[in-house]
């Protein structure tokens, strides 16, 4: 039931109660600063209720950063590290494999990897560290490399992009995380990151991705010099690939962190800037089933509460989250499933673990280490 909304969103219910499609105008007309954010959450929440009931879905995971050296030097990140710079990394296969037992031994069922583009390794360091985590550990799902890693990989090998990504699945990635996305409009994208895949190219790969049965998730980095036209036209780009192949399970929202980038004038998204780019995703984005408030960008207290603006998943526990630490975001570097729960519960929802592909995680209780994968989630179309 949607109360009154401000008259400018009026044309907007309408077409969101009868489940009709959103437009560019439409899309611009919810930036609009008059048009007040609570209203745009009641219009996404009813989609989010649609779509994903009460539910709200979580998971158990570990990050896997293997280097943060980079070739490349995107102005907003704080994370990359020149080769030669005391801060730079590379982790051998014993601290890899390491990883793997942590995150097994802590009940894990994802491992999320993503890193920089070193300098010195070559395609087969990528896909051997899969690998050896994957012959150890064939239950962790791998959630690996960022589109902008596979097309590195492409430069690389000079190969085509669909035989690495065979390549890599026979070593054990399971899915590919939506990073690398940023904005793809080339107004903005020439701005903040040059030189690293373009917008066509990352919707190539994940095109590409999903017509061999690899399921990806997807981005939007917000909150730096991009407008609001940049980020509807990301939106939609997004929407037309998922009509054509439905291969993505989630869209997460990414708010911009200054700290340590090129970028330390700007100030982070407000709480309501976050909202509002939540609920227009889940307004926009109706192909997508998940719409992830990731806590660790967004901040407990936002996510929490964007699950009323259109939100159904709060990602994971996360362990060693390097990337948006380094940018300078506040938050713990871990919470305990007790924790998660209880948030989600606060919020008046109902806590669902799932894996990585959304299928409900069943979990004996006295031994977190043994679970079980279920049914997948419901999501109504
Ligand atoms: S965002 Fe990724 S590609 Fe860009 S500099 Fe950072 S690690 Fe490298």
């Amino acid at each position: 039931m949607i109360h009154t909304v401000h008259p400018k969103l009026n044309p907007i219910r309408e077409k969101v109660e009868a489940g009709e499609r959103l437009t560019l105008d439409d899309g611009l007309l919810m930036y609009d600063p008059e048009v007040p954010v609570n209203d745009l959450g009641q219009l996404a929440n009813l989609v989010r209720e649609r779509k994903n009931g009460n539910k709200a879905y979580y998971n158990i995971n570990t990050h896997l950063n293997a280097t943060n050296v980079c070739v490349y030097r995107c102005i907003f990140c704080a994370f990359r590290s020149d080769l030669r710079s005391d801060k730079g990394y590379a982790m051998n296969d014993a601290q890899i494999l390491a990883r793997g037992k942590e995150a097994v031994e802590n009940g894990c069922t994802e491992l999320h990897v993503v890193g920089g583009l070193h300098h010195q390794r070559k395609f087969e360091w990528y896909r051997d560290l899969l690998k050896i985590i994957h012959d150890e550990y064939p239950k962790l799902h791998l959630k690996a490399w960022t589109a902008v890693e596979i097309n590195w990989f492409e430069f690389l090998t000079k190969r085509p992009t669909a035989e690495i990504l065979e390549e890599l699945r026979e070593a054990g990635l399971g899915s590919m995380p939506g990073g690398g996305a940023e904005i793809f409009h080339p107004e903005v994208r020439d701005q903040i990151c040059e030189h690293k895949a373009d917008g066509n190219n990352w919707i190539h790969i994940h095109r590409t991705a999903h017509n061999l049965g690899i399921r990806t998730n997807c981005t939007m980095l917000y909150g730096h010099v991009e407008k609001p036209l940049h980020r509807i036209d990301h939106l939609m780009r997004l929407r037309e690939l998922q009509d054509e192949t439905g291969g993505f399970q989630t869209f997460i929202p990414l708010a911009f962190h200054p700290e340590n980038t090129g970028l330390d004038h700007i100030k982070k998204p407000s709480a309501v800037e976050d909202l509002r780019t939540m609920a227009i995703s889940r307004l926009m984005l109706d192909n997508i089933d998940h719409m992830k408030a990731y806590w660790i960008m967004l901040g407990i207290g936002t996510a929490q509460t964007a699950l009323s603006y259109g939100a159904d998943d709060l990602d994971g526990t996360v362990r060693h989250e390097l990337i948006y630490h380094d940018a300078g975001a506040t938050t713990p570097e871990f919470l305990s499933v007790e924790k998660l729960e209880n948030l989600i519960r606060e919020a008046g929802r109902e806590p669902v673990e799932r894996d990585t592909i959304y299928r409900k995680v069943i979990r004996n209780s006295s031994d977190p280490t043994d679970w079980q994968i279920g049914e997948e989630v419901e999501v109504a179309v």
